[in-house]
């Protein structure tokens, strides 16, 4: 199946708004084998809007509208296209006693054309907004099918996910059900990743595989399209086999949790605690460590040592290590990790220094790290990471790959390019 994108709104002619709802809906059809082969943008124009719905016409199958579908003047998207294609615009009850009832709990009077986002086109599909009050719909006729989506994303991509994905699937794909799967993985860039499992990618049919990349953590959805749910999950079981062929060193878990909250619950699971003395991060990592639910019981304080004295002076780094060594060395950062770990009383005790940018220090170019790991009677180590020239990147990478040495060494996994500077505790 062949699709277009057109996406309505003069804010995006004038670069007022990113158009990101075309990436994300062109990333959500790809996941169902559907093929893009056009993206077109519009302002609220209905000549123009009916121009674009013509061409698309010409030459796609599915034709997928966002935006215009608001209550104000230049949301014209549902008239135009009911004037246009010839069916009457009919109020959708549901909608329309939903809109009701929200202003009856909201503390102002429900404007008269608020109803207007409670009629669909005649004969669609409706598509519920879980976050808003325009209805979505969905309406085939003999030779197109034709979505129309609200703008404002956090709108438009629950009801993809929630809803159109599945009528997608049921009406036009003609398969029955969508089963998908999340893989995590992190420690690879992006070209690495790609290197990796193209091969995959390039002969993905069903299931389909699409890979995200968000600073160091990716996500790889599969996504099967089958009569069934076991059937699905089978398809789905093989090609996760032939992915963790290529990646499973990388792989921390299922689902969308994030690589801060897999170690905070492995943490609590192991009923450890864990503490920082953090200097380039400035706190980041404990922050981002503790940024979902009670973080209480895996940790009672940290440290942030920008300068070199309260490195000194607070966290009791010796002024040799300092002077011989310097703070952005692997020295400091195991010392920053013994000595947080000592100080606070912790199973687990993590050193973060280097040069965040853009300035260098220490004669050391931006992009330099050292994370040093201080776990309970085990042999401390240090890592050096080199990342690059963006200073919050470089924060949020060392944020990260610390975490991912956490993780690797509560689960004795091999850490590569370690460097050893502890006191021998064996
Ligand atoms: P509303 O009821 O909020 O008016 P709507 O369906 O009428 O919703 P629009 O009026 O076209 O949608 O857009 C509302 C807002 O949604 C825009 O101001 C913009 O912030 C956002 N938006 C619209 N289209 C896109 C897009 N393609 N990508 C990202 N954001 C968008
Ligand atoms: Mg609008």
């Amino acid at each position: 199946m062949r699709a277009e994108i057109i996406s309505i709104g003069t804010e995006l002619l004038l670069g007022q708004v990113d158009n990101t709802n075309s990436s994300f809906l062109s990333r959500e059809l790809a996941s169902l084998g559907v093929e893009i082969y056009h993206h077109v943008t519009v302002g609220d124009n209905p000549e123009r809007l009916i121009e674009a719905v013509k061409q698309a016409e010409s030459r796609v199958d599915l034709i997928v509208l966002s935006g215009g579908l608001g209550p104000t003047e230049d949301d014209i998207t549902k008239k135009t296209l009911a004037e246009y294609l010839g069916v009457d615009l009919i109020l959708h009850e549901e909608t329309e006693d939903k809109i009701i009832t929200y202003h009856k709990n909201a503390d102002f009077e429900m404007p008269e054309n608020n109803q207007l986002q409670a009629l669909i086109l005649a004969d669609s599909t409706p598509l519920t907004n879980d976050t808003g009050l325009a209805v979505g719909m969905m309406l085939t006729n003999d030779r197109h099918h034709y979505v129309l989506l609200p703008g404002p994303p956090d709108e438009l991509e629950p009801m993809v996910e929630n809803y159109l994905k599945k009528e997608l699937v049921k009406h036009i794909l003609e398969e029955q059900v969508l089963v998908s799967r999340v893989l995590r993985f992190f420690g690879l860039t992006e070209a690495q990743l790609a290197q990796k499992i193209s091969p995959l990618v390039k002969k993905q049919s069903n299931p389909t595989i699409a890979v995200y990349t968000n600073d160091g953590e990716i996500t790889v959805r599969l996504t099967a399209k089958s009569k069934n749910e076991d059937e699905g999950n089978k398809l789905i079981d093989e090609v996760e086999k032939e992915v963790m062929s290529y990646l499973s060193d990388y792989f921390f878990g299922y689902g969308e949790k994030r690589l801060a909250e897999v170690i905070k619950d492995l943490l609590m699971e192991k009923e450890l605690t864990i503490t920082a003395a953090e200097s380039l991060t400035g706190g980041a990592f404990l922050s981002t460590l503790t940024s979902g639910l009670s973080a209480g019981s895996i940790l009672e304080g940290g440290l942030v040592t920008y300068s070199s004295d309260k490195k000194n002076k607070v966290l009791k780094v010796t002024k040799e290590t300092i002077d011989k060594y310097g703070v952005v060395s692997g020295e400091c950062a195991i010392e920053m990790a013994e000595k947080s770990r000592k100080l606070f009383g912790a199973d687990i005790g993590v050193g973060l220094t280097g040069v965040a940018g853009p300035s260098s220090l220490e004669n050391q170019i931006p992009g330099t790290v050292w994370v040093g790991i201080a776990y309970k009677d085990k042999q401390s180590f240090s890592k050096h990471f080199h990342f690059g020239y963006k200073r919050n990147k470089n924060r949020r990478l060392a944020v990260l790959n610390a975490l991912e040495l956490v993780r690797r060494t509560l689960k004795e996994l091999p850490i590569e390019n370690t460097q050893f500077y502890g006191e021998d505790k064996q």
